[in-house]
């Protein structure tokens, strides 16, 4: 069953603009890890932003949960869905308090969870100063950003976690995190992912290949280089 679908879905940023997505077709299983993949420009951020419905079709229909998204709101849309940016913004103060900021009802057991997902455990009462203002010798850095924002995202156990671009220019030690938090994640919801190199997502149960607004193919990893 799928938690998520896409049905002939095009969309365009203007009337007279030729549409970033034209009639894509994805199902998003309620377990597993879908990987986009693709050159820039292929569309992958458009479909991000029509899943989250930041952007709505022109043409063809979005599913959540088998029920088309005009039956939610955006409220109840967003509840299902768990969005992590490619530059997530962090507000100053300490790792704790990043994820109350956003989850005021959060347990200390909760958070403990989280963040021992994330590898940021003993971190949890490090400072950070904030986006604008420069970086002290306590602050985070930019991997530790990256899962803190992962942690927000997963706290809330979404059905369908989207990760744009979530290792593209992180540590070693983040990538890990990330990937490990990615497999764990999918083995009891959807994850679906961004990514500009299929080296990156090469064990996601899914990916579909994008380009120029078009899916190309769709498969396992070892499917698409056997078709290659
Ligand atoms: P990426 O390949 O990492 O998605 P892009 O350079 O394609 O990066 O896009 C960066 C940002 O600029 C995105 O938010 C995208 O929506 C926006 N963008 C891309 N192309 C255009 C465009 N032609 N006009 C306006 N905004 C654009
Ligand atoms: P990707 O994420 O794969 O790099 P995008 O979805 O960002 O691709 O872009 C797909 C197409 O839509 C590109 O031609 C891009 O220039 C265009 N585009 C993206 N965002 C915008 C925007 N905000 N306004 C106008 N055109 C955009």
């Amino acid at each position: 069953e799928n938690v998520l679908e896409l049905r002939e879905v095009v969309a365009a940023y203007g009337p007279d603009m030729e549409p970033a997505v034209k009639g894509v077709d994805l199902a998003v299983p309620k377990r597993g890890h879908v990987a986009i993949v693709g050159p820039s420009g292929a569309g992958k951020t458009t479909m991000f932003s029509l899943i989250l419905r930041f952007l709505r079709p022109q043409n063809g229909e979005l599913y959540l949960g088998g029920r088309p998204y005009g039956e939610y709101t955006h409220d109840e849309l967003r509840a299902h869905l768990a969005y992590v940016e490619q530059e997530a913004p962090i507000v100053p103060g300490t790792i704790r308090e990043n994820l109350l900021f956003t989850h005021p009802d959060a347990s200390e057991e909760e958070l403990r969870e989280v963040l021992g997902e994330v590898r940021l455990l003993e971190k949890i009462d490090s400072l950070d100063d904030g986006l604008d203002t420069p970086l002290s010798s306590t602050a985070v850095s930019g991997g530790e950003r990256q899962r803190i924002a992962l942690a927000r995202a997963i706290l809330r156990s979404p059905d369908v976690l989207l990760l744009d671009e979530a290792t593209a220019q992180v540590d070693a030690l983040t990538e890990a995190a990330i990937h490990d938090c990615i497999r764990r994640r999918a083995s009891t919801g959807a994850v679906v992912t961004i990514a500009h190199r299929l080296s990156t997502v090469l064990d996601a149960d899914t990916i579909v290949v994008m380009e120029a607004g078009r899916v190309r193919a769709i498969g396992d990893h070892e499917r698409l280089l056997a078709t290659d």
